[in-house]
């Protein structure tokens, strides 16, 4: 059903001498780019671009992340092996198959139906389990927490404090805040019950929707 061959596996190493040059430099997360075959996540038409750093649309008008983004946000993560981590905006299932290539326990949530029931049925026959959740993650999922990691992948307006109350002691949560278009990625450190912020670079996410999101 889906192939993994040399020519694939070729380009995946371009890339991941891509990432390096554009300044990703844990191994970890170079090894784990270089792993997950992207070109699965892609429909037919669009295959020739799988390898590309860029970002491409995956239906429902969302978008799979620019590598060079999903590659960022797993650095600065700082992920150990057994972290318990949530993802706000599953998407396409890439940043969540990363975030387990690197020994993560992930919950991931999606807002968008079709998406969620897509990625669902679909990650597993990759070999990428998470726990896949329906609804709106700008609340975090509160049953499950505390996570020592959350990631949101989508642009947010604000810093959910659901998010933040979902952190365990010494958790990071790494999200875009700015307007619709631009966001600057902010790494937010829990640390004695004191919130740490540190700013980073600007990106261009799609809107988080919901509760704490865009309306
Ligand atoms: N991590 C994804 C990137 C997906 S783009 C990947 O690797 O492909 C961002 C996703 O966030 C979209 O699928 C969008 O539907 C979803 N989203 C937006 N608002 C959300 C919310 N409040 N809760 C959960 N998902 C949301």
């Amino acid at each position: 059903m889906f192939e993994d061959n040399y020519r694939q596996r070729g380009l995946r190493n371009k890339l991941v001498k891509k990432l390096l040059e554009k300044g990703i430099c844990d191994q970890r997360v170079l090894a784990a780019i270089g792993k997950v075959p992207r070109h699965a996540f892609f429909d037919d038409a669009l295959l020739g671009h799988a390898y590309e750093d860029k970002a491409f649309p995956i239906g429902e008008g969302q978008t799979i992340s620019q590598p060079y983004t999903v590659a960022f946000q797993t650095e600065k993560l700082k992920i150990q092996p057994g972290d318990k981590l949530l993802e706000i905006g599953t998407g396409s299932g890439y940043q969540a198959a990363i975030l387990l290539e690197m020994g993560a326990k992930v919950y991931t949530i999606e807002y968008n139906r079709k998406l969620y029931e897509r990625t669902r049925d679909f990650l597993p026959t990759l070999g990428y389990e998470p726990y896949f959740f329906y609804g709106d993650g700008s609340k975090g999922i509160p049953a499950k927490a505390p996570y020592n990691k959350i990631i949101v992948t989508a642009g947010a307006p604000v810093i959910p404090t659901a998010l933040t109350d979902q952190l365990a002691e010494g958790g990071i949560l790494l999200i875009p805040v700015g307007d619709r278009e631009r966001q600057k990625m902010l790494r937010i450190t829990k640390v004695k019950n004191e919130l740490k912020k540190e700013e980073f670079d600007s990106f261009a996410f799609v809107p988080l929707l919901g509760d704490q999101g865009w309306k």
